[in-house]
């Protein structure tokens, strides 16, 4: 599905934020990053689209190939949605319209996708629907509490029809009653539909109970891959 090969991140100042690692993201799978803050999780996660470009190696997409040109990187990226920790909804707008921006990685800009197609104006009020906000369409979202609003955001990526998901702590600001929805409806949602996830979490309670695999970073590299039930065993 994805492969990292070797991938190393720099930043300037000479800041080693990932050592060269290899890992390869299977199909269907939901893997939780997970580390104390500085560790390296959203280096990696965001470098998997190259929202952060490595500094060494190379992200392969099974789809696409490497990630070598825009071309590729605008189709990756097209089939990889986001999920943020502060979901960057834009506070005016409603819900609906939050996630119609969803399909911007396909239509581009506004521009292009006015007239609204009726088909995206459905499958945006599928995703709200499936996310539990159908009632809600019309709201703005500055009116939604935090959960809410996370689900949008979590609406506004799977309007994407995305073949992946990277969501960077999208729990991190939220309480613990309402991180357990939102992550059991993400990862839910993903496996219906056979979505790749890759979620950083820095609470290991959240990735035992919701991962199917766990990836364990710590000083900007991998300590753990492996299932949930080994993480204890080993350390
Ligand atoms: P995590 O997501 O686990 O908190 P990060 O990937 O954000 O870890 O950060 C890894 C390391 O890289 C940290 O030491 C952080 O301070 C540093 N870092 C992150 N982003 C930048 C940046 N844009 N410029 C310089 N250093 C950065
Ligand atoms: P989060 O945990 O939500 O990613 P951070 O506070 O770690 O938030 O980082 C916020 C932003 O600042 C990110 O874009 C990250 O890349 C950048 N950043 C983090 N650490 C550094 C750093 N040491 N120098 C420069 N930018 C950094």
């Amino acid at each position: 599905m994805l492969r990292v090969e070797s991938m190393g991140v720099t930043y300037p100042g000479n800041v080693l934020a990932l050592k060269p690692t290899t890992v390869h993201f299977h199909k269907g799978e939901f893997t939780v990053l997970l580390g104390l803050s500085g560790a390296g999780k959203s280096t990696l996660l965001r470098s998997l689209n190259h929202l952060v470009k490595p500094t060494t190696g190379k992200v392969v997409s099974g789809e696409f190939g490497e990630l070598t040109n825009r071309r590729i990187l605008r189709q990756h990226r097209s089939r990889t949605a986001m999920v943020f920790q502060h979901h960057q909804l834009i506070e005016r707008y409603t819900a609906l319209q939050n996630v119609l921006t969803g399909r911007l990685a396909y239509h581009g800009t506004w521009r292009s996708l006015l007239p609204l197609p009726r088909q995206d104006l459905e499958l945006a009020l599928q995703c709200l629907d499936r996310v539990g906000l159908a009632d809600k369409a019309l709201s703005r979202v500055d009116q939604l509490s935090g959960g809410q609003q996370q689900r949008v955001g979590i609406a506004r990526a799977l309007v994407q029809q995305p073949s992946m998901i990277l969501a960077d702590e999208p729990v991190a600001s939220l309480d613990p009653a309402t991180s357990e929805k939102v992550l059991g409806l993400l990862r839910d949602i993903c496996q219906e539909d056979g979505i790749t996830a890759v979620i950083s979490l820095h609470q290991l309670e959240y990735a035992q109970r919701f991962a199917d695999r766990i990836i364990g970073l710590s000083n900007a590299h991998i300590v753990f891959d492996d299932a949930p039930e080994n993480l204890k065993s080993k350390h």
